[in-house]
């Protein structure tokens, strides 16, 4: 198995850490030419969905990623790539790649708890530890979206078909159950 890791900005070497752990080989996607290699998912990591959005779009990796993801290629998206992928947020007029059927709220828990850590549930896999950063959460689910964890009502994990994510950083902790949850995504 070879999985990308869009490596633009934020927390990406994290999650090549953890693919690593897992013994699973990884590679970074810089820029255009990097799409030529051959693989088996995509992570979009934390960060700035902002900076991300208007990277993606400078390097032309946008309309290219959109396509794979349309055509099946497994992603997991990590708080800010959970914003990526969305196809409606509900504070934010801008939208990115649009292929998941969600509806998220963009720096949801407000200064104060901009950060905070917890464990919840995720399902099938058990209790987890989750880290937020100025996290985002899932307001809304439309067809085909199965809800995956909630904090406090709140849901901050979901799949669509191929498609994974979380508004917390499974990355940032030891644990690494969430990243197999992918793995065992794109074998199933
Ligand atoms: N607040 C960031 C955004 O709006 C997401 C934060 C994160 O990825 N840790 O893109």
């Amino acid at each position: 198995m070879h999985i990308a890791v869009l490596a633009l900005q934020g927390a990406f070497i994290e999650h090549e850490h953890m693919l690593s752990r897992l013994g699973v080989d990884s590679f970074e996607i810089r820029q255009l030419r990097d799409l030529d290699a051959s693989f088996d998912g995509l992570i979009i990591p934390g960060g700035e969905s902002t900076v991300q959005g208007k990277l993606l779009r400078e390097l032309g990796l946008f309309e290219p990623i959109k396509k794979l993801i349309a055509d099946g290629l497994p992603v997991y998206g990590t708080c800010a790539g959970l914003l990526l992928l969305a196809k409606n947020i509900e504070n934010d007029e801008r939208r990115y790649i649009e292929s998941m059927n969600i509806t998220a709220v963009r720096n949801a828990y407000g200064r104060q708890l901009g950060s905070f850590f917890t464990e919840e549930e995720f399902l099938g896999v058990g209790r987890i530890p989750m880290t937020f950063i100025r996290a985002p959460y899932i307001s809304g689910v439309g067809d085909g979206v199965g809800i995956l964890a909630r904090v406090d009502g709140k849901i901050v994990a979901a799949r669509e078909g191929r498609q994974l994510v979380t508004a917390f950083h499974p990355e940032l902790n030891d644990d690494t159950s969430v990243h197999q949850y992918f793995l065992d995504m794109i074998k199933s």
